[in-house]
């Protein structure tokens, strides 16, 4: 069997040009252009590249975006001064802090200080709370990233057997709290998922990754996932973004577990042009939110 390939750059393309008119039409109605602010602290090749690509894809849907580049012996006090600065700027609608960031920078501390009405990453505790809660003002990026892929596909998670590989704040936890809800933006059928979530203390994973009717890598390391480790059929979507020495790969052995799975995402190409694209929805809604009230 050879799998149905989760192009997740061509669902990027989709979302972004309904962003795009959706921006275009907010806009045109209020007179006000949705606008993310980035600041990248120090040096980073990989968050450059990241922070970079936010703004092209900013660009590209209509949404304003503010660069703040800081070097990288940049004082918590000048950090925070900025994230205030940046929380009373009416004409900021998103606030993101690329991580990780230079060490000695207490990124909690930042991450708490930015307005829970402009944390379009949904970092912050309350909007964490209310995502648990199932009544979120912004998904997460990337596990909105994937239930969107998910349901512009055609997979259904309600009633399945989803399992998780990893537990990180930003992707395993909320991912699962996402898909155990009783809906979502995308109706019931992306959430009722019976979830289990596994990290390195996790005993036999093989055993539980084979549970999976839908399985979610997000791990950090490359290729980790193998053919063994995947029930036949399976939907098996790879979050991991591994930097080797022949170039970018997920977290799970693409060439192997494509002969298993019944459809899969790649890497990269798969979940990370998504995850920018809810950045820029979420980003649009924080400006409906600054209008409507
Ligand atoms: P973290 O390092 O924060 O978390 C990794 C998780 O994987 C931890 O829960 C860890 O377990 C678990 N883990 C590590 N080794 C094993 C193992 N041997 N067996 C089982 N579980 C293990 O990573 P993130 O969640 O931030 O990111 C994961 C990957 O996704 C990375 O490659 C990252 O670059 C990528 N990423 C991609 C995005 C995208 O847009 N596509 C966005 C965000 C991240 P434990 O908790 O026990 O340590």
């Amino acid at each position: 069997m050879t799998a149905q390939i989760l192009d997740g750059k061509a669902l990027a393309k989709e979302i972004q040009a309904e962003i795009k008119a959706k921006t275009a039409e907010f806009t045109e109605k209020t007179g006000v252009t949705p606008t993310l602010a980035a600041v990248l602290v120090g040096e980073d090749p990989a968050s450059q590249v990241y922070v970079r690509n936010k703004g092209r894809a900013c660009e590209r849907c209509g949404i304003g975006s503010i660069m703040h580049r800081l070097p990288d012996d940049t004082t918590q006090a000048e950090l925070m001064k900025l994230v205030d600065e940046l929380n009373n700027n009416p004409k900021v609608h998103g606030i993101l802090v690329q991580l990780p960031l230079p060490k000695g920078l207490n990124d909690i501390e930042v991450l708490d200080a930015i307005s829970p009405a402009k944390d379009v990453d949904a970092f912050h505790p309350e909007n964490v709370g209310l995502i648990m809660q199932g009544r979120p003002r912004f998904l997460p990026c990337t596990p909105h990233g994937v239930q969107q892929m998910l349901h512009r596909c055609g997979i259904e998670a309600s009633g399945k057997e989803v399992v998780i590989v990893g537990r990180s704040d930003i992707v395993g936890k909320p991912m699962a709290a996402m898909m155990m809800q009783r809906g979502s933006g995308m109706g019931p059928g992306m959430a009722n998922a019976t979830v289990t979530v596994c990290h390195s203390r996790t005993a036999d994973l093989p055993e539980v990754t084979r549970r999976a009717d839908i399985l979610i890598a997000a791990i950090g390391v490359a290729k980790f996932i193998t053919p063994e480790m995947v029930k036949p059929g399976a939907v098996v979507v790879d979050v991991g973004i591994n930097r080797t020495d022949d170039g970018l790969c997920g977290d799970v052995d693409f060439e192997g577990v494509k002969e298993v799975a019944g459809a899969i995402s790649p890497v990269p190409g798969g979940v990370g042009p998504l995850t920018i694209s809810m950045l820029l929805d979420n980003t649009l809604t924080s400006a409906r939110q600054s209008v409507e009230g």
